[in-house]
């Protein structure tokens, strides 16, 4: 059996390249982004009475991803990258079906010439992803909170407090403008530290770099601190 699906819509994020983007929805509120839906999904009888609801649940395409190699387990970065688990048993991005779900929060639905996207907060979505499909998220249904939660059973706790060189403060008051609560966005993604597994924990000399939006956002890590030092246009 095979089948085809087109997206009925892609996201517009502020994540422009994987590298920070968190690892699950909901840890970054800061993470802003459009969902621009495609014809003819996009009129605005295909959102009657989304309104209602406060999230959604987005199923999307890893499109930034390799195809997967038929591997049957994978190794969980939560678990410090050297543990192998099956991929069922994860949310990892390499599986045999490259298919993401992720819940967001719906800020707003705006519609305008009967072309309609929805605007929402806190995804782990990279931009230009494709979308195949939004649910009304029902708490109802999809709230248990007696669930157990395997090798993940608490979320992930920040690692890291961010400061900001007098520099970067700087550039981030001229650029914040049209970026809303773009300070926000950096501090919330940095401080769950972005680094490979086997660098956390390190005091490390490398200055790293993270595209958010257009721009260039450089930052190094010494003990418990994130310095950013510098945000600049890409
Ligand atoms: N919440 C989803 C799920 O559980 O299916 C995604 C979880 S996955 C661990 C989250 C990671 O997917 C992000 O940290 C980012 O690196 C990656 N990612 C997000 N959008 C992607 C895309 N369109 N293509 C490839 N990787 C993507």
């Amino acid at each position: 059996m095979e089948f085809t699906f087109k997206p009925v819509g892609i996201v517009r994020s502020c994540f422009s390249e994987k590298f920070g983007i968190p690892r699950q929805p909901s840890l970054v509120p800061a993470a802003r982004a459009t969902l621009e839906l495609l014809p003819p999904f996009d009129r605005p009888e295909a959102l009657r009475g989304l309104e209602g609801f406060s999230h959604l649940w987005l199923l999307f395409v890893f499109h930034a991803c390799p195809p997967h190699d038929g591997s049957l387990t994978v190794r969980p970065p939560r678990l410090g990258g050297n543990r192998r688990l099956g991929v069922f048993a994860t949310r990892g991005t390499h599986r045999p079906n490259p298919i993401g779900m992720s819940v967001v929060e719906l800020e707003g639905i705006d519609c305008e010439a009967e072309r309609c996207s929805l605007r929402i907060r806190g995804a782990d979505l990279l931009d230009g992803t494709p979308v195949l499909d939004i649910k009304p998220y029902l708490p109802y249904a999809d709230s248990l909170p007696g669930a157990s939660g395997g090798f993940a059973e608490a979320a992930p706790r920040p690692s890291l407090e961010v400061a900001f060189t007098e520099a970067a403060q700087a550039q981030l008051a001229e650029l914040e403008p049209g970026r809303p609560a773009l300070r926000e966005l950096i501090v919330q993604t940095l401080q769950y530290d972005p680094r490979p597994a086997y660098r956390q924990g390190q005091d490390d000399t490398k200055v790293y770099g993270m595209r958010l939006y257009d721009l260039d956002v450089r930052w190094n890590v010494e003990g418990k601190i994130v310095s950013v030092v510098a945000i600049e246009p890409a």
